[in-house]
């Protein structure tokens, strides 16, 4: 079975899909095949619930250690939403005093055709939506999504996360291309602020997060 639990120094990590509705150009996805050497392409392709709830219970005490379990890997976790949600609901009950963190493109919305922030809501501690780019034009660049509006859907979903009070930060991933890509941070930084979400600059590092 694959890696569905890796871990990041102390913390632990949930990859359960590789699928994506972005192909951004510095996704590590297409740099590597791991992540400080978790390999983290799936060899099956319908990840259950079930399955990732074992790995954490094979490394429970690692994963209590990390203090937080953050879903992120090589692709969209909303896009498993139903999956995403019975692991949230195993961790909150059997594992506590454990946050849970989503890292997500924001386009999970769109993706499940309704809003599924309230449900969320209570299920995670935190999430963190990638931004990416001051507008569309840049984000279509950079992002490169699979359907149109993807930014706009991204950025409603950010609001909706703020107004269900879910502990929202909107993240950029700054020094990438810089001749080619004209990211402006400090809009960007604006953009998060307005929806009333924290913003967080992540330098890009060859090496994936
Ligand atoms: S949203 Fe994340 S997983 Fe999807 S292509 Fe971009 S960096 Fe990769």
């Amino acid at each position: 079975m694959s890696n569905l639990v890796y871990f990041l120094g102390q913390k632990a990590y949930i990859n359960i899909t590789n699928a994506c509705t972005n192909a951004c150009k510095f996704c590590v996805r297409d740099i590597k095949d791991d992540v400080k050497g978790a390999n983290l392409w799936l060899d099956v392709q319908n990840v259950k619930a079930d399955y990732v709830i074992e790995q954490i219970k094979n490394s429970a005490q690692k994963v209590l250690e990390g203090g937080e379990i953050v879903f992120c890997g090589y692709g969209e976790p909303l896009i498993k939403f139903e999956e995403v949600k019975k692991i949230c609901q195993y961790v909150r009950k059997e594992m506590p005093e454990l946050k849970i963190r989503i890292n997500t493109n924001g386009h999970g919305n769109f993706v499940n055709k309704k809003n599924i922030v309230p449900e969320l809501k209570g299920l995670i501690d935190s999430i963190s939506i990638s931004l990416n780019a001051q507008d569309e034009e840049l984000y279509n660049k950079i992002s490169q999504p699979k359907f149109e509006g993807a930014y706009e859907a991204m950025l409603d979903f950010a609001r909706e996360c703020v107004k269900c009070g879910i502990d929202t930060t909107m993240s950029v991933v700054s020094k990438f291309r810089e001749d080619e890509y004209k990211l402006d941070i400090e809009k960007c930084e604006q953009i998060a602020h307005d929806i009333g979400a924290k913003f967080r600059n992540r330098e890009w590092i060859k090496e994936g997060y």
